[in-house]
């Protein structure tokens, strides 16, 4: 059944292809091009990227209606992003960051974002202001054996600019972690495409919390200013520490930005689809409660 659809979708964008290069002598309208040209882009990028991902389909991913979010990764990829409407009824509305994937191998965190992503999908509106891009670091999940680091084999959750970045992060790789390979800062703070574009996207959409999917350490961790979660499903709070350069000292510490990390338990194992769904109610309920929105 699955490939049966995949297979009418490629017709359907075979046909639709084919009619587009005919009519091209016809004029249309700057927003039908652009549509039309996010369409090619969303099923090349997914034809790329669901292989790689545990229980997430060709047709679920281009239903996710993700659009180049304005980054590229170091190998040309773009870095997609879905912005969704807000229940105008709402008196105040928070607004919502949710990463996925910033380290490559890690796969269920981006794989379960697809699957919020579709929950998402089925009302017409949402409680929150959610900006979503569930894979920050595709070249790290395309290299040959998915890796951690981007394509210049760096960290990119060391890569963000903490105070005294220079002398903390680099010292740090270099003697907590003995100059690991998976976990190099970077030469200097910001200086990856895919970290650039989280920071640039945290300064325009001024999210009230970011919420950072990892895998496998199977809890949640929260820096910065708000009440942690008890649980979401059978993730309980349990801090995992805090490092130079990471997303959640740079944001939850130093901009006051909460950054709630989410680690599955297994980083190529997906959680069962009820476990999904509670963490994504529990969440939910844990952003209504304790996140404020300062703006709107
Ligand atoms: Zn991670």
């Amino acid at each position: 059944m699955r490939l049966l659809s995949a297979s009418l979708f490629l017709f359907g964008a075979l046909t639709f292809a084919s009619v587009r290069a005919e009519t091209s002598a016809i004029p249309t309208t700057a927003v039908t091009a652009k549509v039309a040209a996010n369409t090619g882009k969303l099923h090349q990028w997914c034809k790329q990227v669901t292989p790689r991902l545990p229980k997430v389909s060709l047709n679920e991913c281009l239903n996710s209606k993700l659009v180049p979010g304005g980054g590229r990764s170091i190998k040309g990829l773009p870095l997609m992003t879905r912005d969704f409407a807000v229940d105008l009824r709402a008196k105040k509305v928070q607004r919502v960051l949710l990463i996925g994937g910033i380290h490559g191998d890690e796969k269920t965190a981006t794989a379960v974002v697809f699957k919020w992503l579709a929950a998402m999908s089925k009302s017409s509106a949402q409680e929150f202001q959610w900006k979503v891009a569930p894979l920050v670091n595709p070249d790290g999940l395309l290299a040959a054996k998915s890796t951690r680091v981007n394509a210049r084999g760096v960290d990119l959750n060391r890569n963000f600019p903490t105070p005294d970045w220079d002398k903390e992060a680099l010292q740090y790789w270099a003697k907590k972690t003995k100059s690991d390979p998976r976990r190099f800062p970077g030469k200097k703070p910001v200086s990856e495409p895919e970290s650039k574009w989280i920071f640039d996207t945290i300064k325009s959409f001024q999210p009230d919390v970011i919420i950072s999917v990892h895998a496998p350490f199977g809890v949640l961790d929260l820096d910065g200013p708000a009440q942690p979660p008890t649980r979401f499903g059978r993730l309980h709070y349990n801090r995992v520490g805090v490092y130079p350069g990471s997303l959640g000292n740079y944001s939850g510490i130093h901009q006051d930005i909460p950054v709630l990390t989410i680690e599955l338990p297994h980083a190529l194992t997906m959680p069962s689809p009820s476990e999904i769904s509670r963490i994504w109610h529990d969440m939910q309920v844990w952003i209504r409660q304790h996140i404020s929105a300062r703006k709107n």
